[in-house]
């Protein structure tokens, strides 16, 4: 590594130390259970942390690679009698491989993609063109993300058609990717920031009192990281707790299982697991049902950290695991456009719907 940072390496040294090798985090971690090797596991990305601060490692490609398969899921950080915060310990190394230029080409492109064009796909129509529709002074703005936009873009339309049957005064915004990415994959924060400010600015200029995003990566990013570096004057919901506030008439969907996936960043990192719930269980006639592993035991879709970009074989045998889980039912329901895609790569040939809460909602209302 480039630099020698004191307070990392107490602070990773520390997490060694306290670490039992217990395996806890054995049995819970899908790059684990995708990839078969301990060093693609919390306790060996610390070990492996601590060998590239102390200049005991170098950063080469097994190393990259290791630190990359993991899909920041924090099923791990859970599951930690010492309380490692394992997930902080491999973003930070993350951000030190990317400031020693070990950073993977496909991260590379896609934050570049970012700071030249606003999204990560290298898409050069903004957002709010894709759309057709201009910002304008309202008390509720839907940030989309670029997701929803630029490729799943049921999601987007079937938000936006809930909202119009709602009669809410709302608007779309000329948002810019929320940070997400960059952050996950240790790009420089500088120009996460800049993603902050423009947004947050945006917002506050057309005086949304409520912020909607149907994105469980984006919600984290407004909710949480957002004010670690810009005010939010705004308060911050995401889409299945806007629907759960309300009171709504849903058509019957009689004799169907539906179950629920929840997304890492919605439920794990941001502790929203009952309004998706509530939603879906105000639907009349369907059955609903849990998976085994729900809530925050619930299992990775392995579309997060960057896995998907990089890795695109390890997070489909991931998401393969979580579409085995959820065969008994005839709909697997999420809150994350990541999500559903990657649940749908996993889906092979099962008869299984995967569909976003928005989808199902849109259809009934
Ligand atoms: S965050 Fe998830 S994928 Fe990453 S090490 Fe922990 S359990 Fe494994
Ligand atoms: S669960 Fe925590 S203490 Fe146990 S092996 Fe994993 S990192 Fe170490």
């Amino acid at each position: 590594m480039t630099e020698f940072e004191v307070d990392k390496l107490e602070k990773v040294r520390n997490a060694v130390n306290v670490c039992t090798m217990c395996g806890f985090c054995k049995s819970v971690c899908p790059s684990f259970k995708a990839i078969g090797w301990d060093s693609a596991l919390s306790r060996g990305r610390i070990a492996l942390t601590y060998g590239l601060l102390t200049g005991e490692i170098e950063p080469d490609e097994s190393v990259v690679e290791n630190m990359y398969t993991c899909t920041t899921c924090a099923d791990c950080v859970r599951r930690c009698p010492s309380k490692v915060d394992i997930v902080e310990i491999i973003e930070m190394c993350r951000s030190d491989l990317v400031k020693a230029g070990a950073i993977l080409p496909k991260h590379k492109a896609i934050c570049e993609n970012i700071v030249r064009l606003n999204n990560p796909y290298g898409e050069k129509k903004s957002i709010k063109d894709t759309i057709g529709r201009k910002p304008k002074k309202a008390k509720v703005g839907y940030f989309i993300g670029c997701t929803a936009t630029y490729r799943d873009k049921e999601i987007a339309k079937s938000t936006m058609s809930i909202l119009d049957k709602l009669k809410v005064d709302y608007t779309t915004l000329d948002e810019v990717c929320c940070g997400s990415v960059m952050q996950r994959v240790g790009w420089d924060d500088a120009d996460s920031v800049k993603l902050f400010k423009r947004n947050v600015d945006h917002i506050r200029s057309l005086g949304v009192e409520t912020l909607v995003l149907s994105c469980a990566g984006c919600y984290r990013m407004f909710k949480d990281e957002y004010p670690k570096h810009v005010e939010v004057p705004f308060r911050v919901l995401h889409i299945s707790e806007f629907l759960a506030e309300r009171e709504l008439k849903l058509k019957s969907m009689k004799g169907k299982i539906i179950t629920y996936h929840d997304p890492c960043h919605l439920g794990r990192h941001m502790g929203v697991y009952e309004a998706p719930r509530k939603v879906l269980k105000s639907i009349p006639g369907a059955i609903y049902e849990e998976m085994e592993f729900n809530r925050a035991q619930s299992h990775c879709c392995g579309g997060g950290g960057g896995v998907r970009s990089a890795f695109p074989e390890d997070s489909k045998r991931i998401a393969d695991t979580r579409m085995e889980e959820a065969e008994f039912a005839d709909i697997v329901v999420t809150t994350c456009p990541f999500c559903v895609s990657n649940l749908n790569l996993g889906k092979g040939d099962r008869r299984i719907r995967v569909a976003d809460l928005t989808e199902i909602v849109d259809e009934l209302l």
